[in-house]
């Protein structure tokens, strides 16, 4: 037995899923066998993620079994992105007249749904991650869950105590918030119409993503142009661009600020991050010069600012590297009770996350826990460049 199988006495009904998704039987025999399906562990072993886009359900969808029904919490959709504003906005949303433009927030993306009467929050990969869920569980009101049986609710977990976006972004945020920026059915996974979503989250006094306003789609580009040179001043990330009614999928947009700030972190471990992570980056930045005509000074200082975000902190990384020091993403989660600690440790080791955790140091009736996250691979490739490897 695995030890990730250990404690598990629960076992999924194949015949109850297949008859419910409309799966045949062998299908998903074989997607537990290829362990694409998946069980959580411990108190949510009742959960059940596919790995894999499977039969038009987004990765990361959850199925679980609840008074002898089956829920589906599908995974959240991918959002594309508008590389030219313009286009993008008369192609993509030709059946509109309007947009409505909202805060994209850089933070972790979050399902809160209600599990055995208590807020749960499922990432993105399906997992419950057990931190997120206290915080859902202490900064979410549980009327709407309760209520709202039918609904999903949707958010970005952002603020400088959360164990995933290593940046200060967001200064009205002290410790960690929960914006939300959707509200889908469960099962359909189809979302609120954009209005209905915001009359809902605030009645139910939800911190939501902020909406900039609903744009003729003429007017859009323009408008979205200003907005995302404001907030890349203040290093926000961009915006979301949807359909009022949510009929057509949402479509993003960043700021070069972003951008730059993700390369200048990403480049500290440019061997553990992804390449069309870094690469996707680059060619955003030249469209965007492009869209935007910019005159010969504002170029240059595009220029220098994403060259400088590549060097600066990779030639930083490679000489504390050299110094023994090994490069490590450092966050911190606060904490109320040393039991989500312990259950986000165990969570994090079987993600495969080499983390190394500080003793909890007291804060009011908290617990704050500084993390570094090693990044095994860049240290290692660096380490073999001064002992004279060749690449
Ligand atoms: P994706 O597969 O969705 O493109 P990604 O992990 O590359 O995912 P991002 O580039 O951060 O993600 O963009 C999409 C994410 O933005 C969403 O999954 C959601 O978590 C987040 N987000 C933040 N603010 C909003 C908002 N106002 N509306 C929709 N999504 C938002
Ligand atoms: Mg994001």
């Amino acid at each position: 037995m695995r030890v990730e199988d250990a404690g598990k006495d629960i076992e999924l009904d194949v015949e109850g899923v297949s008859e419910y998704l409309g799966i045949p039987v062998s299908r998903l025999r074989k997607l537990l066998d290829k362990r694409e399906l998946l069980q959580n562990w411990g108190e949510y072993q009742h959960l059940f993620r596919f790995v894999s886009t499977f039969s038009g359900m987004e990765s990361g969808t959850v199925i679980y079994q609840k008074d002898g029904c089956f829920e589906l919490i599908k995974g959240f959709p991918k959002i594309q992105r508008a590389m030219l504003l313009e286009p993008a906005i008369n192609t993509h949303f030709s059946e509109t007249d309007t947009v409505c433009v909202e805060e994209k927030m850089n933070g972790f993306n979050v399902r809160a749904i209600l599990f055995d009467g208590k807020i749960t929050a499922i990432t993105r990969g399906g997992y419950v991650c057990p931190y997120s869920t206290e915080k859902a569980g202490q900064l979410l009101n549980i009327d709407f869950f309760n209520d709202h049986p039918e609904l999903v609710l949707h958010g970005e977990m952002v603020g400088p105590d959360n164990p995933y976006v290593p940046k200060k972004i967001y200064d009205d945020v002290d410790s960690i918030d929960f914006y939300v920026f959707d509200m889908r059915y469960k099962g359909s996974g189809e979302p609120l119409p954009v209005y209905e979503r915001r009359k809902l989250a605030e009645e139910y006094g939800f911190t939501q993503t902020r909406l900039f306003g609903e744009f003729t789609k003429k007017e859009a580009p323009e408008k979205i142009r200003s907005i995302i040179m404001e907030l890349g001043k203040i290093e926000h990330e961009g915006v979301v661009i949807k359909d009022p009614d949510m009929n057509i999928p949402p479509v993003k947009y960043t700021c070069s600020q972003s951008n730059c700030a993700d390369l200048r972190h990403a480049f500290r471990f440019y061997n553990d991050v992804g390449r069309d992570y870094l690469f996707s980056r680059v060619v955003r930045e030249g469209f965007q010069a492009f869209e935007w005509k910019e005159s010969e000074e504002d170029l240059k200082t595009r220029c220098l600012q994403l060259g400088e975000s590549i060097l600066y902190p990779m030639i930083d990384a490679i000489g504390e590297m050299e110094k023994g020091e090994r490069v490590a993403e450092e966050v911190q989660i606060r904490v109320s009770s040393l039991d989500t600690l312990f259950k986000f440790k165990e969570y994090l080791r079987r993600q495969g996350v080499e983390a190394i955790f500080d003793e909890p140091e007291k804060a009011g009736d908290d617990f704050i826990i500084k993390i570094r996250k090693l990044n095994k691979s860049t240290n290692d490739k660096t380490m073999s460049m001064f002992k004279g490897e060749l690449w």
